[in-house]
């Protein structure tokens, strides 16, 4: 997506824990693509977790997470189709304006992260309702970028977004996916299923 164009004025906040590396327990440290260092380099990065949380419980695993920073954005977004990008928007779009949702969530990423990590940016479902979600933020250095990110995404919009796009793009989000991650072996049944990269 593009998410370039940050606010010029955007609010920069502590990094939420939500969005540390699983690995290390502490904020990310390099891009995954290039593996620049993204605290010293003060480019803005992204950070994307895939989460799913065991039956009944408030217990997660992570399927996949990474840091990556604008410029591989970028080169990654310019590798899908443009027609893909535009369906993806339309359809983010299409369920913000239906969502009474939004505008609260909205108002609460001014006050702070918390309260937009707990609720579907597009369908107001709760997440800790939520099998599987998502999670993106956008990061300069130590600090995390209050703006249209971060937000939460349920597994069900993820899937439901994940049917709009074309084979091409399915297969740059799987080549990605399968590039970087292998994922734990108790989630192997999770792999067939179609990944969305959000950022
Ligand atoms: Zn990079």
């Amino acid at each position: 997506m593009d998410r370039g164009n940050i606010d010029q004025n955007p609010a920069y906040v502590e990094i939420a824990p939500d969005f540390y590396c699983d690995e290390t327990g502490e904020p990310f440290v390099k891009c995954i693509e290039c593996e620049t260092d993204l605290i010293d380099s003060q480019e803005q990065y992204f950070i994307e977790k895939a989460k799913r949380r065991y039956p009944n419980t408030q217990e997660t695993l992570t399927i996949f997470e990474f840091a990556i920073c604008l410029s591989c954005t970028t080169k990654l977004n310019q590798s899908l189709s443009q027609e893909s990008l535009s369906k993806i928007t339309e359809f983010q779009t299409d369920l913000l304006r239906n969502s009474n949702n939004s505008n609260s969530a909205r108002s609460a990423t001014s006050s702070g992260s918390k309260n937009v990590l707990n609720t579907c940016l597009f369908s107001g479902n709760k997440i800790s309702m939520c099998d599987e979600y998502q999670l993106v933020g956008a990061f300069r250095g130590d600090k995390m970028i209050l703006h249209d990110l971060p937000f939460a995404i349920s597994g069900e919009v993820v899937e439901a977004m994940s049917e709009i796009l074309s084979e091409q793009t399915k297969e740059e989000f799987d080549g990605f996916v399968s590039k970087h991650f292998t994922g734990p072996p108790e989630l192997q049944e999770l792999w067939g299923k179609p990944k969305l990269i959000l950022i």
